[in-house]
């Protein structure tokens, strides 16, 4: 569904040859409005054949020169009058550079893009910029800045809510950059009047552009207005954050104005500080802000607290101090494990047997430790380092082990919390065979691939094997249940997951 602050979709083909660009001009692509054709990284291109072949869709051409970072490499003349010969051949629009020193003359079925691109950063004088583009009375500018903290992102939401003298006036604005993506995601809540697209995987022309596909699948589709609330995962890194697929695509099931977006943040506290200017509400957290999250929020749930680590942020959309913290993955591990064999009542029961191994002491394990000593376990913690692990071990109640010791613990359940066989490196496992006895539950916080080498060793002695999906679901869907109001249903997440990590599933075996 496009709402009706839906931006323009310009798929952008930035091929080298005409005739692989006429065949992707010829193509039907869904959920795209136009085409931007960027000729200026085309090696000889026939203009001619290029705008006179069978196409449903509108193009805007562009002849990026060097100096605005595209790679036309004629003399201005030669580039002005490339545009004047797209326009006589049918081009519905041109995209010219504020800081041309002439304009192209034009046919009057084609309009005029004013483009600005700052390839280093977001200038503080954007607003001078405009009013300088905009009295020069174009169809639309164009100002895309490179973002270098969650601050640019506000600065081009501002400029885009700036009061518009002409009615006709389109105004384009977004960021470019891994930082820069909510502005692309936002475009349509923001007012933005176009946002652009790579139209295939590895086709992007620009840093941080995203596939046409991943902006309907994992984005778009929902109800988008300027009163849309934002969510979004905070994390260094965030880009195979699974949290957008399943976020959006529940808030869309739910008919809500919400977006959930990757916010890649150096600083916590420098993307929560401009959070009301963003519109936020809700953010997960990821590797390196939970304990930063924590710190910055005075009310946590118990787990939080304990663990001095939060995984769930809410703000009212005022204030940039969060009004509630959570951590969410040690509850969500611990239901996945009562889950896996069967009740709350015979996870107690294994845990009478045998005792607990904790492997890592991490973030995850003080979180994993603290809901199942919570639920009465006791046994053991074992990590690599012998500071850090004795300390958690202490604080959760467990006795401290070095991985030397892992044969000899007989445990009833293992929980590995290291990120040791997480994708790429697939083939590696801290735990031996020898430390997974017959029938004990082994569950694996890496969920990436699913499968893991250990969780493949552990089938083969014959475990309970639960994967670290099950722990990200649950976690979700408690973070679902903050940001929408109700969990999403845990058979939905898995199959939406499974289905959308393909091959990555196995990798580990
Ligand atoms: P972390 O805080 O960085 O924990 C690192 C722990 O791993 C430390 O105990 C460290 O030992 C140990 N470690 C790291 N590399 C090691 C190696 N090569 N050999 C032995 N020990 C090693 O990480 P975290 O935030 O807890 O996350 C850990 C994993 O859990 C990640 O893979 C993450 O994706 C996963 N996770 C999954 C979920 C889920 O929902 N499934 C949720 C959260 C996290 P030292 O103390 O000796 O350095």
């Amino acid at each position: 569904m496009r709402g009706p602050a839906a931006p323009v979709i310009r798929g952008v083909v930035a091929g080298t040859d005409t005739e692989s660009a006429v065949s992707l001009l010829s193509r039907d692509w869904d959920g795209v409005d136009a085409i931007e054709l960027r000729i200026d990284t085309m090696m000889a291109p026939d203009l001619e054949r290029l705008l006179t072949c069978p196409r449903s869709l509108p193009v805007v051409v562009t002849v990026r020169p060097q100096w605005e970072g595209g790679k036309f490499q004629g003399t201005e003349n030669e580039r002005i009058k490339l545009l004047e010969e797209a326009s006589r051949l049918g081009a519905e629009a041109v995209d010219v550079e504020h800081r041309a020193k002439s304009l192209p003359g034009l046919h009057e079925r084609t309009s005029l893009i004013l483009s600005y691109h700052d390839f280093e950063g977001t200038p503080a004088n954007l607003n001078e910029i405009r009013r300088d583009m905009e009295a020069r009375e174009p169809r639309e500018v164009k100002i895309v800045t490179t973002a270098r903290s969650p601050k640019d992102l506000v600065s081009i939401r501002r400029l885009l809510g700036e009061p518009r003298e002409g009615v006709d006036l389109r105004r384009t604005a977004f960021c470019m950059g891994s930082i820069g993506l909510p502005s692309r995601i936002l475009a349509g809540a923001w007012g933005s009047a176009a946002t652009y697209v790579a139209l295939e995987k590895n086709q992007a022309s620009a840093p941080g552009q995203l596939t046409v596909e991943d902006l309907q699948a994992v984005y778009g589709q929902g109800p988008v207005d300027p009163d849309t609330r934002v969510f979004g995962v905070a994390g260094n890194p965030v880009g195979q954050s699974l949290g957008p697929l399943l976020h959006n695509r529940f808030f869309l099931s739910e008919g809500r104005s919400a977006v959930y977006v990757p916010f890649l943040a150096d600083s916590l506290n420098e993307l929560i500080e401009v959070g009301p200017g963003l519109s936020l509400f809700g953010l997960s957290v990821t590797i390196p802000h939970k304990n930063e999250a924590a710190r910055l929020t005075p009310d946590l749930n118990p787990e939080a607290k304990a663990c001095g680590a939060a995984n769930t942020l809410l703000f009212d959309g005022v204030s940039s101090v969060p009004t509630r913290g959570f951590s969410f993955d040690g509850e969500a591990a611990a239901q996945a494990i009562e889950d896996g064999v069967g009740g709350k009542d015979e996870l107690k029961r294994r845990l009478e047997r045998g005792p607990l191994v904790v492997v890592g002491a991490g973030g995850t394990a003080a979180a994993v430790g603290f809901a199942l000593t919570q639920r009465g376990a006791r046994g053991f913690l074992v990590n690599r380092g012998k500071d850090r692990g004795e300390a958690l071990a202490k604080r959760l109640g467990l006795s401290f082990r070095g991985l030397e010791d892992l044969g000899s613990l007989d445990p009833s359940v293992v929980v590995h919390t290291t990120s040791v066989g997480m994708a790429p490196d697939v083939t590696e496992c801290l735990i031996p065979a020898s430390a997974l006895p017959s029938g004990c539950v082994v569950m694996d916080a890496v969920y990436r691939p699913i499968e893991t080498r250990l969780l493949g060793l552990a089938r083969e002695r014959g475990c309970l094997c639960i994967s670290g999906l099950e722990m990200f679901i649950r976690q979700a869907a408690m973070q679902a249940n903050e940001f929408a109001g109700k969990p999403f249903p845990l058979d939905w997440a898995r199959e939406l997951l499974l289905d959308a990590l393909g091959e990555e599933k196995v990798l580990g075996q």
